[in-house]
């Protein structure tokens, strides 16, 4: 039986199984994670947030850090403990590392059931029939021909929704192991996406998020001629889905055509995730990225010239081999005069089979750790004063549910991705409403109803 794109239910005819999903890493594995939930649900699994009353539990790895990578097998060990008491547990790792490790996983984990790689998730209804069939192990690791398929999902959020587009990145960055842990890429069909989405908009979703390594290097099914910007285009016609996002997209995939769509499209919302990595044209080439400080500036000043009001996060490694205090500076000082909203920023950490790894003068760990701070420093500062340039502003923000901090709040998000809380109602939950901003600290904005304030 197939329930198509995640509904909620599962046949009565089915057993009631429970699998838990543990997920680390980017939303990519988030999303991942959801369909691997929608596979399952298929199957007759319904999610569990307890691993001890599970039937299956996978671990969905993440191994673009060495901390993700341990942590992930620090799991597996507790979960491989939890089986040696309950011998029919299903147990198995999924995600990068599984990728990377295909067999040598098993090898290590007595118990494991199952290892498989983020291409083979439309495989998981076979893999979990040969299991049950031969009670033997399986590993699969090797990509699916073709175009990626479309699966159903669990979604754990009612309002936003996550799309993948793509699988896989062709970049050779020497920092990243993305390219051997999720393979070449492979987009799906424009036509596949857009079914996705419609339907997404029938069952009341309101925000997609677009997903890929590089996002906007998507080109369509073999043969198709389709690039990131025609996507665009075509869902933007979907009705009752009112705004869109992207992530990541690649500064060396930025085209002219690509920044006129994202500011004539009513419902691309006014926010660029863009990684830079680095302010310093020696380390960005280094690390093999395709781009200049320059060119990137050029990106930035284009957009904000069409668009002013545009919002731009990035991403940055602090201590990439080589990496000297001026090239450090470099990178303090593209922060402050580009004026990001937003900084991720992450120690540069070693990854088996990338060339980085095997590079002379890798910095040191104090050195990493003081410079760490230093930019943690500045961008708090700069986020806080780009937020209070928006006390006193109205902005529309879609209603996502409950604030975290203040069960009494709300909470939501403006179109340039900033988070806001302000009085609200369960019945108003998926709505677009006007919020006049009150007040801003450098990660939330307060705020009151706009027609409060009128
Ligand atoms: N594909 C995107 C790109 O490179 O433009 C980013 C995807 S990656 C999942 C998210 C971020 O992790 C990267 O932008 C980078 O800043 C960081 N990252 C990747 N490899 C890393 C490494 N070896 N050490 C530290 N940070 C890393």
């Amino acid at each position: 039986m197939t329930v198509p794109f995640g509904s909620d239910k599962v046949s009565p005819a089915m057993p009631d199984k429970r699998v838990y999903i543990k997920t680390f890493g980017c939303q990519m594995n988030v999303h991942d994670s959801e369909r691997i939930g929608g596979l399952l649900r298929n199957e007759g699994y319904r999610l569990t947030d307890k691993p001890e009353e599970a039937d299956m539990i996978i671990v969905n790895s993440c191994s673009i850090r060495e901390k993700s990578e341990q942590k992930a097998y620090s799991d597996l060990g507790r979960f491989a403990a939890l089986k040696r008491e309950k011998p029919g547990l299903i147990l198995g790792m999924a995600g990068c590392v599984a990728q990377q490790e295909g067999e040598k996983v098993l090898k290590r984990y007595r118990g494991l059931d199952l290892v498989f790689g983020s291409s083979n998730i439309e495989n998981v209804p076979q893999m979990i029939e040969t299991i049950t069939l031969r009670s033997q192990p399986i590993v699969m690791v090797q990509e699916p021909p073709g175009p990626p398929r479309t699966t159903p999902a669990v979604r754990a959020d009612r309002v936003r929704a996550w799309v993948s587009i793509m699988e896989g990145c062709n970049r050779r960055c020497a920092f990243c192991v993305v390219p051997t842990t999720r393979g070449r890429e492979r987009s799906r069909p424009s036509a596949d996406v857009v079914e996705e989405v419609s339907h997404l908009a029938e069952a009341g979703y309101k925000e997609i998020t677009l997903l890929g390594q590089t996002v906007n290097s998507y080109s369509g099914a073999p043969g198709e001629g389709k690039d990131f910007a025609d996507l665009l285009w075509m869902l933007d016609a979907v009705e009752g889905i009112e705004r869109i996002r992207f992530t990541s997209p690649h500064p060396a995939d930025m085209t002219e055509k690509l920044i006129e769509t994202m500011a004539v499209l009513p419902k691309v919302c006014e926010y660029l995730h863009l990684p830079l990595q680095s302010g310093s044209d020696a380390v960005l080439s280094r690390m093999g990225r395709g781009y200049t400080m320059d060119g990137y500036r050029r990106i930035i000043d284009s957009l904000r010239r069409r668009v002013p009001e545009m919002a731009f996060s990035t991403d940055i490694i602090v201590g990439f081999p080589g990496e000297t205090e001026d090239d450090f500076r470099m990178t303090l000082k593209a922060v402050g005069v580009i004026e990001f909203d937003n900084v991720y920023y992450f120690n540069y950490s070693p990854r088996k089979n990338t060339p980085a790894a095997g590079f002379e003068a890798q910095v040191p760990d104090e050195i990493k750790s003081e410079r760490f701070q230093r930019l943690s420093g500045l961008e708090k500062a700069v986020a806080r004063e780009k937020n209070r340039c928006l006390i006193g502003t109205k902005q529309e923000v879609l209603i996502e549910g409950r604030s975290k901090r203040d069960r009494s709040k709300f909470t939501g998000r403006t179109r340039s991705n900033k988070l806001v809380h302000f009085d609200g109602t369960e019945s108003e939950i998926g709505h677009l409403i006007d919020v006049r901003i009150t007040a801003a600290s450098s990660t939330f904005l307060e705020a009151v109803r706009h027609r409060d304030t009128v």
